[in-house]
């Protein structure tokens, strides 16, 4: 595996739509960088169209052909953070006018950028790293250009979501994209808790999460609360950079190893392979169900209650209702 590269120095940064007047009215028989048969795509010019690159997540040979091609012939590169695009181009030796199109300017900036669409102008929108739109700005920008009838044209590449999953050894079949969960813990605990009634009886669904270093070993714990300890879990950092790593086992074994580093750092996405609890775990009332669930996972009794619901398919209110009664 190879390292990213160090960079060579920023060339100065070029921000800002280009004028209107310099707005290329692409041909009718233009091509958005497919292959098809008989065609030589790079002998087509770039067709009109917002382009979703997805850029490397660590090392840079996993940018495509593709999106170097467009890349290269787009008319303005919308970034979340030009700088950090300019060091892409700059290493791929690309010079194309960037303009910066984050979280906090996504629909402002989306008025110039639609503008220049309209006028039959290519724009290629990349994040920092890997897919725009996935955890990052993208989504409001496609959104905003479909409804302008605009085409929207992905070039796919680089994912940490996608790449961990297929490395993890979990279950691949059916999963789902969460994303960053909230930062502070009670939020955190009730996402998870409102996640834990998705998978089915009969089968896994693995939750693909993105995580801080600073909060894996908690949100670990959290997970372990959840879906108890010996839930399988993995924890893939530095994907595809020189430090890669991946732990596998249960949350309580990777939390447990994690929690005994001096420091956790870089890049992680946390996997859980999530099932229905055990059917098990629902026989006896729901009395000693809850008594059990606090002497041996130290749960408030609040919290056990609401796990117990959860098990056999209640709902809190119902499952409150049935304490008391026995
Ligand atoms: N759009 C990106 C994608 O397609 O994966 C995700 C961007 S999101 C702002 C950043 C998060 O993605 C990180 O906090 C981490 O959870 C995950 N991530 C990105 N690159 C990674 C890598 N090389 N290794 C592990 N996780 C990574």
């Amino acid at each position: 595996m190879k390292q990213q590269k160090k960079l060579p120095s920023e060339a100065a940064e070029v921000t800002g739509l280009a004028p209107d007047e310099d707005v290329p009215t692409g041909p009718m028989q233009a091509s958005s960088g497919l292959a098809e048969t008989g065609d030589d795509p790079h002998a087509a010019p770039l067709a009109p169209g917002l382009y979703l690159v997805a850029t490397p997540i660590g090392n840079l040979e996993d940018i495509t052909l593709r999106a170097m091609r467009v890349l290269r012939e787009s008319d303005c590169i919308a970034c979340e953070d030009t700088r950090q695009t300019q060091k892409l181009l700059n290493h791929f030796g690309i010079r194309r006018p960037t303009v910066s199109c984050h979280q906090h300017n996504e629909r402002e900036r989306s008025e110039e950028i639609l503008r220049l669409l309209r006028q039959g102008g290519r724009v290629a929108v990349v994040s920092d790293a890997g897919t725009p739109g996935i955890s990052d700005p993208g989504m409001y920008l496609a959104r905003a250009a479909l409804e302008a009838g605009i085409r929207v044209i992905p070039v796919p590449g680089a994912n940490a979501a996608l790449a961990s999953l297929v490395a993890s050894g979990l279950d691949a079949s059916r999963f789902l994209f969460v994303g960053f969960l909230p930062a502070k813990a009670g939020a955190r605990r009730a996402a998870l808790e409102r996640l834990s009634a998705l998978p089915d009886a009969e089968e896994p669904l693995t939750m693909v999460f993105y995580e801080a270093p600073h909060r894996i070993v908690e949100t670990l714990a959290d997970i372990e609360r959840v879906w108890g300890g010996a839930v399988r879990v993995a924890a893939a950092r530095e994907l595809t950079k020189w430090h890669e790593e991946f732990l596998r086992g249960t949350a309580a074994e990777v939390r447990t190893a994690l929690a005994a580093r001096d420091r956790i750092r870089g890049e992680i996405v946390l996997l859980v392979e999530a099932r229905r609890p055990a059917p098990d775990a629902s026989k006896g009332s729901i009395a000693q169900r809850v008594e059990e669930l606090i002497s041996s996972e130290g749960l408030e009794r609040k919290e056990a209650l609401k796990r117990a619901a959860r098990e056999r398919g209640l709902s809190r209110s119902e499952a409150y209702r049935e304490l008391q009664r026995s």
